[in-house]
């Protein structure tokens, strides 16, 4: 989601950013052109490589794996259900579900056990009060409000600026895409760690007579390598707004 908000807001700066009388914009071009290049081509090395261990069939389905990593971590109070939709497995800790999508659900392949034991990872980590997840979870009303902010407040504060007017509109919405950028970095050790705890698991289950470490070790690093990549893009926008405020107050 805040990837295609990025880009929204890509495209209207670049109008905006055009019009403005300041020196070359190059390197910072290069840099956001570098991010979504990366982020193009590791979220095409994950769905091959999903579509390819999706090929691949165990005996169990996304379901019984999750049920099963549920019970060898001794947790009774979670429940494993199917949500719709592809790619929407999340686990949600406020009514603790292990949200898998219709076809990890269902499905009995490689690709829907790593998933399937990902979600789980995020169980355990509630479950075992992980202090990451702890702090993501407690910031997520901030980074609600400056989400549903941000958007609006940089497009008057460029607007303005465009105008000749003050660049501090524009300040307060660098302040509330920064709350969404460090959020985004928060999300990495809590997604590392759930794979993590996904592949010990993995490694330990009789799943693995049907397929090797390596296999399961590549699904689960490529899911969490495009969170790596939007959160790097993240930061590449950010700078972006950075250059443009500080270019602005130079003019002052
Ligand atoms: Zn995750």
């Amino acid at each position: 989601m805040i990837e295609l908000f990025n880009i929204d807001l890509l495209s209207y700066t670049v109008q905006t950013a055009e019009t403005a009388p300041t020196h070359s914009y190059t390197i910072y071009w290069l840099i956001l052109l570098g991010s979504m290049l990366l982020s193009w081509l590791v979220s095409a090395r994950m769905k091959s490589r999903f579509s390819e261990y999706s090929q691949i069939s165990i005996p169990v389905t996304g379901r019984q794996v999750a049920e099963q990593m549920l019970k060898d971590n001794h947790i009774t109070d979670v429940k494993v259900i199917s949500t719709p939709g592809h790619l929407t497995d999340h686990y949600n800790p406020a009514d603790k579900t292990v949200n898998l999508s219709e076809s990890v659900y269902n499905s009995n392949s490689i690709a829907a056990a790593a998933v399937a034991a990902h979600e789980v990872g995020h169980a355990v980590q509630h479950a075992q009060a992980y202090h990451w997840l702890g702090l993501r979870s407690a910031l997520v009303p901030i980074v609600q409000l400056s989400s549903n902010l941000v958007g609006i407040v940089l497009m008057i504060g460029i607007v303005l600026l465009a105008m000749g007017g003050s660049p501090w509109v524009l300040g307060l919405g660098i302040g509330l895409f920064a709350v969404t950028t460090a959020f985004a970095f928060i999300t990495l050790p809590v997604e590392f760690d759930a794979s993590a705890r996904a592949l010990k698991w993995l490694d330990r289950s009789h799943l693995m007579n049907y397929f090797d470490h390596g296999k399961a070790k590549s699904a689960l690093f490529w899911a969490a390598m495009t969170y790596v990549v939007g959160a790097l893009s993240s930061l590449a926008m950010l700078l972006y707004y950075v250059f443009i405020f500080l270019n602005a107050r130079g003019r002052e």
